[in-house]
């Protein structure tokens, strides 16, 4: 059994908040600069210069990355060995975003009542996904959503006899809607399986996995691969303005299903695809 103080967990969201909204991750911003060279159309290629250049901006004067520095979305992958002391995780969670957005100047974009929608004034309460897992390691991954892409994201409940065509149709179909709206060039993340929610969960999920890797599954790796080079060829472009720089990656997560259904999410995310990840 190890222990784990939760100031620990506040302190380093706090910092984490602050660096996932300053800075990209080393793999987004080495799928930007492959882009900036094999982009051809001079439009795109203009605006990807300019992304280049708001990403060296952003980390030298410590200016957010975008304006909309998102909804706080945390995962914690909890090893079964920790015990927590010192109060509440999810308060601590919390308190480190208060801190972070306070700390670090970050829009507060969080209203209280999804209807009567009065600013929290402080960007909590935080999106928290709680997993346990072997160990005595605790996991946490920051990654600010902005809701240009995040509204942009599709669920569809499809049928088992609409098969892999069926799945490819309707991912390709959220990102040709989302179009432009969605800040491109994107991430697209992809849930497949399991149920209604938990298809969404996987496709959050799979935002934070690494735009150079792929699925471990031959098969899931084949359909990355071909809807990346379908995306890319519909000829939304670099913020929607044309070229072959759709998207970055498309990164599937799959789960068991039922027997009756097929469902499939596809939660969008833009060129500012933010995760900061530490294990403590
Ligand atoms: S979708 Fe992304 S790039 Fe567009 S405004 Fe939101 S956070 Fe910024």
């Amino acid at each position: 059994m190890r222990i784990v103080q939760t100031s620990v967990i506040t302190e380093n969201i706090k910092e984490m908040c602050i660096e996932a909204n300053h800075y990209l991750s080393k793999d987004m911003k080495a799928v930007l600069d492959q882009a900036v060279e094999s982009e051809k159309a001079p439009l795109g290629k203009q605006i990807l210069n300019q992304l280049e250049e708001n990403l060296r901006i952003a980390a030298e004067d410590m200016i957010p990355i975008c304006q909309d520095t998102g909804m706080a979305v945390i995962f914690l992958e909890i090893g079964q060995d920790v015990h927590f002391e010192g109060g509440l995780l999810e308060d601590a969670v919390n308190e480190g975003v208060r801190q972070g957005y306070e700390e670090g100047f970050l829009r507060k974009s969080v209203v209280k009542d999804p209807l009567i929608r009065e600013n929290t004034k402080d960007n909590t309460p935080a999106v928290i996904h709680y997993e346990i897992v072997s160990g005595d390691k605790v996991k946490i991954t920051v990654a600010p959503k902005g809701f240009g892409s995040e509204n942009m994201s599709r669920i569809f409940m499809l049928k088992p006899a609409d098969g892999i065509e069926g799945v490819k149709e309707a991912i390709l179909t959220a990102v040709k809607e989302a179009g432009p709206n969605a800040c491109p060039p994107m991430v697209i993340g992809v849930g497949i399986g399991g149920t209604f929610e938990k298809c969404a969960w996987m496709a959050k999920k799979a935002l934070t996995r690494p735009v150079d890797e792929h699925s471990p599954v031959p098969y899931i790796r084949e359909m990355e691969e071909e809807l990346l080079h379908r995306i890319n060829k519909t000829g939304i472009g670099p913020g929607g303005l044309g070229g072959s720089t759709t998207a970055f990656a498309v990164n599937i997560n799959t789960y068991p299903t039922h027997i009756a259904g097929l469902p499939v999410a596809v939660n969008i995310c833009c060129h500012v695809n933010r995760h900061a990840v530490r294990i403590i």
